[in-house]
């Protein structure tokens, strides 16, 4: 069996999970499940994930795609938080360099707003020490004229100055992939479209595995292991209740949306994080054609696998966008698509969700499970090395085992191998040329960019296939996406059309418009490389299109 998460592999993986001795099961394949399953692995532990939805298809795919250091833990004097946050930051940077960007972010400091010039320097100022920011990024205060000249748009009305600071975009599936795709490399099992649906114990109550059912067959069974963690994300709290040990702490649910517009309609060029007027910050930002903006955060109770986008939540933030840049003066009708978002938060009595700790936490249980909910994409690392530990300490204390430690610090992940140092320059350099050898193709330097900085290191793979089919028909666009599909679905575990433009490429957040015109298409090879049938070909078609309109419901 190759060390993908290849869907040709998928009945091989599923006859180790029935037969195998697993020393770590998981239930969740966000980025934290997919955290504790590289930490695991990579210590030699035999490690299986179960994923109900696709890999990712949580929260881990509908965050502001930031990898932060932690801006707003100073806000809440979690000043511990910060240090950790910020120095992580740069690892999952050096570890990720083709999907964890730096990007510069511009604070407006405005008349009537949170922060005033002082505190903004000053807050920026022990941030960047605390977090161990790197002198060419430590923040860099504004006048009034210099903030305009960077960002035109903004209200001058409003504005007093500016600062500039840094943090680090990213593609939150994509992270995860590639944090699982380093898994498998480390002997993993991982399968998506798996749910646990009940738990196992022996007569003594301890838990000893997993019963699932195969969400594409039907087909039930049980995984058996020596340990089980819940890495559920918003849905933890239904696992500790099968447990029955939902007692003290439990989660509340707060939903995040963002609105995606064109650039043409709000010609933003550099990111923005500013006040919304009701004490709350807001991002703005822009990535390829189009600027996202977000978040919100309201208490939210309703369906976890698709939350709802309401209207009023479009507006609020369309309202906080014309507040801080009123000639934008956007509408719904220039709002392109939104996505919705839930985080899994602690509950705490009388506070609202923007005042809630994003701090993760580890539930024990009786039974010997474990839960972990919470926390930020940021941390993943840091939070798969907590509970790995703990897994790690039980099973040397069980054995004749010997203790590893946590490998992860310094390890690439999927993608991000570079043979060097990832500066950006280097990076570029590399960019560079790789696009010279593909220039033959006709494909654009703009789309080859963002195959490039989607796949890092392992476009080789992508490219190899590319020019196969471009020699057979010499059709540009077909051969990169059949190559790209190919990818997705042989090296990254993808399904169905919904894999692949929501979770594998991102096109639904970021190139809605690009969807639809390649829907058919792209269903033919999904058919022919996974062997479909019409109807269900039909069905995934449908079901990509339900997605799209579920982009724009809040317009209804
Ligand atoms: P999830 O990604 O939700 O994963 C849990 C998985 O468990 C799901 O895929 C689910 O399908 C699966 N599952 C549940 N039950 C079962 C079962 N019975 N069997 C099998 N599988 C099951 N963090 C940052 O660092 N930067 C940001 O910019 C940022 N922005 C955010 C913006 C918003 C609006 C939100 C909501 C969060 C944001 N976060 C951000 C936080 C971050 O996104 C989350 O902390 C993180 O994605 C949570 O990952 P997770 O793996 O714990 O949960």
């Amino acid at each position: 069996m190759n060390k993908f998460l290849s869907a040709s592999d998928r009945n091989k993986v599923t006859e180790q999970l029935k037969t195998k001795n697993h020393e770590l099961i998981i239930i969740g394949g966000g980025i934290t499940g997919a955290g504790i399953a590289l930490d695991a692995a990579s210590r030699g532990i035999k490690t299986a994930l179960v994923e109900m939805q696709d890999f990712a298809a949580g929260t881990s795919s509908r965050s502001t795609k930031l990898v932060h250091g932690g801006l707003r833990y100073l806000e809440h004097l979690e000043l511990g938080l910060v240090h950790e946050v910020g120095r992580e930051r740069e690892i999952v940077h050096t570890n990720a360099a083709h999907i964890v960007i730096p990007e510069k972010m511009i604070l407006p400091i405005i008349k009537d707003g949170n922060l005033g010039e002082f505190t903004t320097s000053l807050a920026l100022y022990v941030y960047d020490f605390l977090a161990g920011v790197k002198k060419e990024e430590h923040r860099k205060m504004l006048s009034e004229e210099e903030t305009l000249e960077k960002v035109p748009i903004l209200n001058q009305e409003l504005l007093k100055a500016g600062a500039l600071y840094y943090e680090y975009k990213t593609n939150d599936s994509r992270l995860t992939l590639e944090v699982l795709k380093k898994a498998r490399e480390y002997s993993a099992l991982a399968l998506n479209y798996t749910k646990a649906e009940d738990l196992l114990y022996n007569n003594e109550g301890k838990i000893t595995g997993i019963k699932v059912k195969d969400m594409l067959k039907g087909e039930t069974y049980k995984i058996e292991g020596q340990n089980v963690v819940a890495a559920a994300g918003p849905w933890t709290d239904r696992i500790r209740k099968k447990d029955n040990s939902l007692k003290g702490k439990h989660l509340r649910h707060s939903k995040g949306i963002h609105i995606v517009v064109s650039k043409k309609d709000f010609k933003l060029n550099h990111a923005i994080y500013f006040d919304t007027g009701d004490n709350r910050m807001v991002f703005a930002i822009p990535r390829f054609d189009i600027v996202y903006i977000g978040t919100t955060d309201t208490d939210y109770s309703g369906n976890l696998e698709n939350p709802e986008i309401l209207s009023e939540d479009v507006d609020y933030l369309l309202k906080a966008v014309n507040r801080i840049a009123p000639d934008a003066n956007l509408d719904k009708s220039r709002v392109k698509s939104a996505w919705a978002g839930l985080r899994p938060l602690i509950h705490e009595e009388g506070k609202n969700p923007s005042e809630l700790s994003r701090k993760d936490e580890i539930f024990h249980s009786d039974s010997g499970l474990i839960a972990i909910a919470g926390g930020k994409l940021t941390g993943y690392r840091i939070m798969a090395k907590d509970v790995t530990g703990l897994i790690m300490k039980r099973l040397v204390n069980n054995s004749e085992r010997e203790k590893i430690k946590c490998q992860t610090k310094n390890m690439r992940l999927s993608g991000g191998e570079f043979p060097f140092y990832p500066e950006t320059g280097k990076i570029e350099e590399l960019y560079g040329q790789k696009f010279d050898e593909v220039k033959h193709t006709r494909i654009s330097a703009a789309e080859f960019r963002k195959l490039f900085f989607r796949y890092g290191m392992n476009i080789d793979k992508i490219t190899e296939k590319a020019f196969e089919y471009y020699n057979d028909n010499k059709k540009s666009d077909s051969a990169w996406l059949k190559a790209e599909i190919r990818y997705s679905i042989f090296k990254e575990g993808a399904y169905t059309l919904s894999d692949f433009f929501i979770r594998r490429t991102g096109r639904i957040f970021f190139e809605i418009d690009s969807i639809e015109p390649k829907i058919q298409e792209a269903a033919e090879y999904f058919k022919e490389f996974l062997n479909l049938d019409k109807d269900t070909i039909q069905n995934q078609i449908e079901e990509m299109r339900a997605e799209l309109a579920h982009a724009v419901n809040f317009r209804e």
